[in-house]
């Protein structure tokens, strides 16, 4: 038995959107009995990607949903908006793929609410990280939350949970080590029948920077019930690469100008 993977992805419209896309999608083809679950940040579904999926050989569910700016309403959130520059770390942006998580959540309980197999594993995707195959495997083994490594973050050349006995015991994190999970969004799946068991489990955002992670963890897990995975956390099958933003010559100083569509 082959549990079926839902991997979750937000994305948004960028120059190196449809890369980004190409080169996880192409992953994602490798991975048997996997469910992709797509939201654009967008008030209309783009052509873009609704053709990117229709051509692509995948079994996929195409969403979308804006996050809205004024939604940022707390005062804290507020606040950590304002550091949105580059003297900062990126990591104190505003979080994104709120809403979008949520929403495919949302699609997830109905989906499998309709289902005779409730069984499933809930992965949160970032359109443009680094995924071993491996680490599919590794999260088929999962019972309610699995963890791993994760390559190239929080400043770190790996961020990871310890693990003592076969139980994890604590964190190596070195930024915002006092979250509750300090493990980054590609660092832990869970056991999609615990979504239709906590109808109330979601991402927020009440909560500062860096917490979405723990957000969502809270409602099924605690650190010493983790489920230590890739060789008890020793080995790194994925990584959160960020792909550059590209600079280009604006289009009107183009002596030969590229079509529209040519993407
Ligand atoms: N994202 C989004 N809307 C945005 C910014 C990001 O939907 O305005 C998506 C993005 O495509 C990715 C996820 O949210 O799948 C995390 O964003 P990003 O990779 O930029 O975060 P970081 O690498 O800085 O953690
Ligand atoms: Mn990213």
């Amino acid at each position: 038995y082959l549990p079926t993977i839902y991997g979750i992805t937000p994305t948004y419209a960028r120059l190196a959107q449809k890369a980004d896309l190409t080169r996880l999608s192409q992953t994602l083809m490798l991975v048997k009995n996997f469910h992709w679950i797509v939201i654009e940040d967008s008030e209309k579904k783009t052509k873009l990607v609704e053709n990117f999926l229709k051509e692509s050989t995948l079994k996929y569910t195409h969403l979308n949903v804006k996050t809205n700016s004024s939604k940022h309403s707390t005062v804290m959130d507020i606040n950590i908006c304002l550091f949105k520059t580059d003297t900062f770390n990126t990591s104190w942006y505003c979080a994104s793929g709120v809403e979008q998580r949520n929403l495919a959540l949302d699609w997830l309980r109905k989906h499998l609410k309709q289902s005779e197999d409730k069984r499933g594993v809930v992965y949160f995707m970032d359109d443009d990280n680094t995924y071993s195959l491996k680490v599919f495997d590794e999260m088929r083994k999962i019972n309610k939350v699995g963890v791993w490594p994760v390559g190239i973050v929080g400043g770190m050349r790996v961020e990871m949970p310890l693990v003592k006995d076969g139980k994890v015991s604590g964190y190596n994190a070195v930024w915002k080590p006092f979250r509750p999970f300090p493990i980054d969004m590609a660092g832990f799946a869970i056991n999609a029948t615990l979504f239709l068991e906590h109808p109330n489990a979601m991402f927020s955002r009440k909560v500062q920077s860096g917490f979405q992670e723990s957000e969502i963890l809270k409602y099924f897990t605690k650190t010493e019930d983790l489920e230590p995975l890739a060789e008890n956390c020793t080995k790194v099958l994925v990584w959160h690469t960020r792909t550059q933003k590209p600079s280009i010559i604006s289009p009107s100083k183009l002596k030969h100008p590229i079509p529209p569509d040519s993407h």
